[in-house]
This record gives C-alpha cells, sequence and structure tokens, in this order.
C-alpha cells in the first residue's frame, strides 16, 4: 500500500523539472495526480509518463498567472477526481536576469505574477477542497535563494518573488491549522531541469560582477540536485510522515546554504 493512496494531487508546472518528477514520485505511493500546465503538448506526454507508472492521471491548462485559468483548472481537476488532498504551488520562472535599473515593468510583474501571484492563485482555488475533504497538505516551490543564498545578482525579481512565497506559507499555515491543512514550502538550490535554459540574462556587465546561475552543491556533492532529490522531501512533506510539520522552509540544496 503506497503512502499516498486515495489521495489526489494537483500540481503546477507538472509539464517538466520539479513538478514532474514529483508527480511520477507521489503516482508511484498511489496518488491520482492532475497536472497543470501551460505546455499542452508537454503537459499531455507527461500525463502519459505518469499514468505508465500505474496510476491515474489527468493534464489540465492552467496559467497560474491568470484567475480565471487556475479558477477553471482546479473547477476541471475536482470534476475528473471529486477531491483534492494534495496541493503543490510549484510553476514558476526565473524571467529576466538583469541590473535593477534595467528590469523594465513588465518584466518585474510577469515574474511576480507567475511566481507569486500564481502561487496565492492556486492556494485560494484549491483550499475549500481540501477543506471539504477535511484537511490536506500545500507545498510550494520557493528556492534558497529567496532565503539565504542570495548567489545570483541580477534576480531581484525572482528573488522577491521567492522570499514572498516564504512570507505567504507562514502566514496561511497560521490560518489553515484549525482546518487540518498543513503547508510547507521547499527551497531547492541548483536542481537539473529546463529552467536554465528558459533564463534571459541581460546588460551582466553593468553589475561590475558577473551575473551568474548558482553553482551547484559544494557541500555534499559536486554538482546539481535531481528533481527526484526534491520530490522526495515534497512526499514526505505531502504524507502521514511530515504529519506534525507546517509552517517551515526546506532546503534541497545539497549543503550549498551553508557556504
Ligand atoms: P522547469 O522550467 O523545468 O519547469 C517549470 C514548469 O512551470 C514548466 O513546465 C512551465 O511550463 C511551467 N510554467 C511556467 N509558467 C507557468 C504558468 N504561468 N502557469 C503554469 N505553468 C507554468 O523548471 P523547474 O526547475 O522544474 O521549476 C519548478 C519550480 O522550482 C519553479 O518555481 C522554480 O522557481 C523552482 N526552483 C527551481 C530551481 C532549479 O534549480 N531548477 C531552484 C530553485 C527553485
Amino acid at each position: 500500500m503506497g503512502m499516498l493512496e486515495g489521495k489526489v494531487a494537483f500540481i503546477t508546472g507538472a509539464a517538466s523539472g520539479i513538478g514532474l518528477g514529483t508527480a511520477k514520485r507521489f503516482a508511484t505511493e498511489g496518488a491520482r495526480i492532475v497536472l497543470a500546465d501551460l505546455q499542452d503538448e508537454d503537459g499531455e506526454k507527461a500525463a502519459r509518463e505518469v499514468e505508465a507508472l500505474g496510476g491515474e492521471a489527468f493534464y489540465v491548462h492552467c496559467d497560474v498567472s491568470s484567475d480565471e485559468s487556475v479558477r477553471t483548472a482546479v473547477e476541471r481537476a475536482v470534476e475528473r477526481f471529486g477531491r483534492l488532498d494534495i496541493v503543490f504551488a510549484n510553476a514558476g520562472i526565473n524571467g529576466v536576469w538583469t541590473p535593477v535599473d534595467e528590469l523594465t515593468p513588465e518584466e518585474w510583474s510577469k515574474t511576480i505574477s507567475i511566481n507569486l501571484t500564481g502561487t496565492y492563485l492556486t492556494v485560494h482555488y484549491t483550499v475549500p477542497h481540501l477543506k471539504a475533504a477535511g484537511g490536506g497538505s500545500i507545498l510550494i516551490t520557493s528556492s534558497v535563494n529567496g532565503t539565504r543564498t542570495f548567489s545570483s545578482p541580477g534576480a531581484s525579481a525572482y528573488s522577491t518573488s521567492k522570499a514572498g512565497q516564504v512570507a505567504f506559507m507562514k502566514m496561511i499555515a497560521l490560518e489553515l491549522g484549525r482546518s487540518h491543512i498543513r503547508v510547507n514550502a521547499i527551497c531547492p538550490g541548483l536542481i537539473h531541469t529546463n529552467i536554465q535554459e528558459r533564463t534571459e540574462q541581460r546588460d551582466t556587465e553593468q553589475l561590475g560582477i558577473e551575473v551568474e546561475l548558482p553553482k551547484g552543491s559544494p557541500a555534499l556533492n559536486e554538482g546539481e540536485g535531481d528533481p527526484i532529490d526534491v520530490a522526495d522531501v515534497c512526499l514526505f512533506l505531502a504524507s502521514d510522515l511530515g504529519r506534525h510539520v507546517s509552517g517551515v522552509e526546506i532546503f534541497v540544496d545539497g549543503g550549498a546554504s551553508l557556504l
């Protein structure tokens, strides 16, 4: 019997990387999975990959920065599986990494609306269903970059969105405890996914220091982590193993934040 038998998990940003890795991990523990993303082709393919592990999976189009899109996606998820028990607000972008005086208001807003407002919208529309199920677990993908390890000059919008997610997580953990809903954040260090190639770095010479993506996890191993390293921590938090854990951020960075 799997650790998530009978549970339904709603995962945003599930077509790729950490979201997909976690969808697969949860499926192997018996959960039924809703994969929400805006890349429809990759999302449908991802759902088939998750189903191949033996569970039930359903892809739904969802732009987390759009109120209407999240509301509709959550409705479709509940129509399909009848309930929600686990919510993983994971969709995110690095956006543009550039000096703050070069970062345009549109670029700032895009990163904040996907990473931070998208987290709020995902929680806002799913919480009624967790309450209806008698409780549940919410996970939020923040980053070491939003908490302690500011190793990426040029990432002002990204870091702000990721720090905001941690504050939001703590506040709703306090609010939702009485509804038996636990809320926690994962703070990955460098994880091997598609996000790096989707990052635009611009005007880096103006910083006086080179803008660079974070370098791996030298404290415990030589390089970056894999989505499965994050997925295993998500499983702990989503399952009964984490039943007495709420309102915390857990670093999954191979010890990089120690440096
Ligand atoms: P990824 O690019 O492989 O996957 C991100 C997924 O989010 C993609 O499938 C993408 O289509 C989806 N997405 C983007 N914008 C969306 C939107 N508006 N609505 C719905 N889906 C959207 O990257 P990843 O590394 O797996 O990123 C997942 C999360 O992990 C992000 O929040 C990211 O900030 C965080 N994170 C990643 C790292 C890392 O090193 N990979 C480190 C720290 C934090």
